[in-house]
């Protein structure tokens, strides 16, 4: 196959195109792409192609693609999907490098449809190549060498260092008129359709390259292998942002999964833990690609989260402020000694403690001097401005004044003014205009917000995948054992042998068929115990009344053993092939959390962490990573989740050993990196206490393949 990324120069730096389907009817896309073609001035050579007519545009027209005299790297098909294949062949014929299929009726209409598909596929394959679409909009390079706008998009954004990959054409001319309307500059920009051949990842690795790309925006709708897709990005995001707006934000069957990380799983945070296990930034809407996208083209990264907001309206710096702070960023109240400094530059009315409120009265001058000297000190790392049009005041010399402001200093400075358009159009020409310009604060937080995210992922340390010593023939014996009975889980024993075997601490226990024997057990065992009925077919003890936990005594063990035999009676009686009742070192003053993982069909493993109980999925408080994690990733899902300060020590509580949870998670990774018969974990729950070597899981489920 032949997929490496310079194949794609066929598709984005051609010589010359040819135009299958070019047509003079006015509506026709085959006229919309010559034209776009002609206007966008590409440098290099046309041929229009179309039976019916001799010239087009006063371009001389050719019957067919064999017809050409000259060689063509790029044809841009528009002809009827029934002629498609046809017109490929040609192609072929004539060595053309790329072909870009806009002509819709394949795949996406499934039947037919879907077999065209393949022969069209099967066709490029065997001819080398390369094919963008079906069912696209075409490609864009503004490369000055080129110049190629090969789309039928009505509008024509300018240049600039953000490429665009979108699977929707809908989506495309969506994005193409944001871009426009934003003076967003391009370099590169595809649809990619259906992506039989040429998809996302092939592109990526294509720009990671591109010097003329500075920053990679995303359209996806699906991904189509996401390991790919993580080897890529991982390699880019070091050096460029690559922002994702992925369609299907979606929590739809998460319900029926069998288990607690079964349904965290199958939520739509899988695929936020594999972009941002690869650096990627998400956002939710087209809007905030661009906000986002825009910032990270412009605007220099901040060193900190310190933020100033100057503004001469209160409300909407109140928004921002508040934003800023749901955001981890902190807006610190300004000294009394800063206050200050900037008391006379600043109106007598003005309020200066940060959001500093230059109110109505603003002049240009007061904004430029206020940010001046705020920029200036050390222990601010980025600036933003609110602007609210006042009767008398002219925003043009605002911005100007911003921009003046701006490129004195290496910080972001984030402006919003409420009439951008005015804003946006007296400046439009200028080089050194003040970018981007927002209309909403929350729009210039978000972008703020992806730039300090994204110094963060640039900082962020490599991370090593560690590699425990374990016991591995240990724990493929007890999966062996089970697979071999047809068993699709291990009971609650034979998982904790394979987490033993993987140096995952496990309370004592032990496996008794008599009162008696539970009884010596707990009298070996200082302290209460918990005992438990241990049948393979019970997911869920406590529900069927099958566990006792802090029996103390031997009446009560007596007691409790009968309860549980008697319990076990009505669901089948207990599995005494597995020992029967359970009885456990009943564990005090550990902080109940849930490690787990899932096998998923796309994604491979994927572990869980979250606090155990109930909480964790009506919380939606999980970290989710694909395995393998590193050491890094590990300790992040740790400290990302919400309630990571309960497991540091709350009000005089001890802490949890964050050690022992991150290096549990990390051999969990190790041993569904060594058995992809195992679908499931759950051990819920993992009992985290001050001491690392104490920390034990009391309860674990491995579901088998
Ligand atoms: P289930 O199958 O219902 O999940 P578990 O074995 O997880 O059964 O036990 C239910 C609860 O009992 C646990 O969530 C935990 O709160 C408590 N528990 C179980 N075993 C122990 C133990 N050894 N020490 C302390 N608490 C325990
Ligand atoms: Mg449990």
């Amino acid at each position: 196959m032949s997929s490496s990324p310079a194949s794609l120069d066929a598709i984005f730096r051609p010589r010359s195109v040819a135009v299958v389907g070019a047509s003079r009817q006015p509506d026709s896309l085959g006229r919309v792409v010559l034209h776009n073609l002609l206007a966008g001035d590409f440098s290099g050579i046309i041929f229009p192609v179309n039976p019916h007519a001799s010239s087009i545009h006063g371009l001389k027209c050719y019957p067919s693609v064999v017809d050409i005299p000259d060689a063509v790297d790029l044809a841009i098909l528009v002809v009827p999907a029934a002629q498609v294949l046809d017109v490929a062949r040609d192609c072929a014929e004539k060595s053309v490098g790329g072909l870009v299929v806009i002509t819709a009726g394949f795949a996406e209409i499934g039947g037919d449809g879907r077999e065209r598909e393949r022969v069209l596929v099967e066709l490029v394959r065997e001819r080398g190549m390369r094919l963008v679409g079906p069912n696209c909009m075409g490609v864009l390079n503004t490369d000055p060498s080129f110049q190629l706008n090969g789309t039928f998009a009505p509008v024509a954004p300018g240049r600039g260092p953000i490429a665009l990959i979108s699977q929707s054409g809908a989506m495309g001319v969506a994005i193409l008129n944001q871009a426009e309307s934003l003076q967003v500059g391009l370099s590169k920009f595809i649809s990619i359709g259906n992506k039989p051949d040429v998809n996302a990842n092939d592109v990526l690795e294509y720009l990671r390259d591109d010097p003329l790309t500075r920053v990679i925006l995303l359209y996806l709708e699906s991904f189509g292998d996401p390991r790919a897709f993580v080897r890529i990005a991982r390699e880019i995001t070091p050096h460029k942002p690559i922002v994702i707006v992925k369609a299907g934000r979606t929590h739809a069957g998460a319900a029926a999964a069998s288990s607690h990380t079964g349904a965290l799983v199958g939520s739509d945070l899988a695929v936020d833990a594999l972009l941002s296990q690869c650096g990627v930034l998400r956002v939710d809407s087209v809007e905030a690609l661009f906000d986002v996208g825009s910032s990270l083209a412009s605007q220099p990264l901040p060193r900190g989260r310190r933020v100033v907001v100057v503004t001469n309206a209160g409300g909407p710096a109140i928004l921002a402020t508040d934003a800023l702070a749901g955001s981890g960023l902190e807006v610190p109240t300004l000294t009394e000694e800063v206050r200050e400094l900037l008391r006379p530059d600043a109106p007598p009315e003005a309020s200066l403690k940060n959001p500093v409120d230059l109110t109505g009265s603003a002049t240009p001058d007061h904004f430029r001097r206020t940010l001046r000297t705020l920029l200036a000190r050390d222990d601010i790392d980025a600036a933003l401005t609110i602007f609210v049009e006042p009767v008398i005041r002219e925003p043009q010399a605002v911005a100007e004044a911003i921009a003046e402001v701006a490129v004195e200093f290496d910080k972001p400075l984030l402006a919003c003014f409420v009439a951008r358009e005015v804003v946006l159009e007296a400046l439009r020409d200028r080089e050194d205009a003040l970018r981007p310009v927002f209309l909403f604060p929350e729009s210039a937080v978000r972008g703020l917000v992806a730039l300090t995210r994204y110094r963060e992922i640039r900082e962020a340390p490599q991370g090593t995948v560690r590699q425990f010593d374990v016991d591995r023939p240990r724990a493929a014996a007890v999966l062996e054992r089970a697979m071999a009975a047809g068993y699709p889980y291990l009971s609650e024993p034979e998982g904790y042998e394979v987490l033993q075997a993987y140096g995952i601490g496990t309370a004592s226990y032990r496996l008794v068929r008599s009162a008696d024997e539970a009884v010596e057990f707990a009298s070996q065992i200082e302290g209460a115990v918990v005992m438990k009925l241990i049948a393979r077919a019970v997911a869920h003890k406590s529900d069927i009344g099958g566990v006792m936990v802090d029996v103390q005594g031997e009446d009560a063990i007596r007691d409790g053993f009968h309860i549980l035999v008697r319990n076990a009676k009505t669901h089948g009686g207990p599995d005494l092939e597995l020992g029967g009742i359970l009885v456990q070192e009943m564990v005090r003053g550990g902080r109940e959390l849930i490690l787990g993982m899932k096998q998923d069909p796309v994604f491979g493993p994927i572990l869980a962490f979250g606090l155990g109980g109930i909480y964790v999925e009506v919380l939606q408080d999980v970290a989710l990573r694909l395995s393998p994690v590193t050491d890094v990733e590990a300790s992040e899902m740790v400290r990302s989740i919400r309630a990571y300060p309960l497991l540091e020590g709350f009000r005089g509580e001890a802490p949890a050993s964050i050690e022992a949870i991150v290096e549990a998670l990390m051999r969990i990774s190790q041993l569904v990196q060594d058995f992809e018969c195992i679908r499931e974990i759950d051990i819920n729950p993992f009992l985290a206490v001050e001491q690392a070597k104490s920390c034990v899981a009391v309860d674990a489920r491995i579901v088998l393949e």
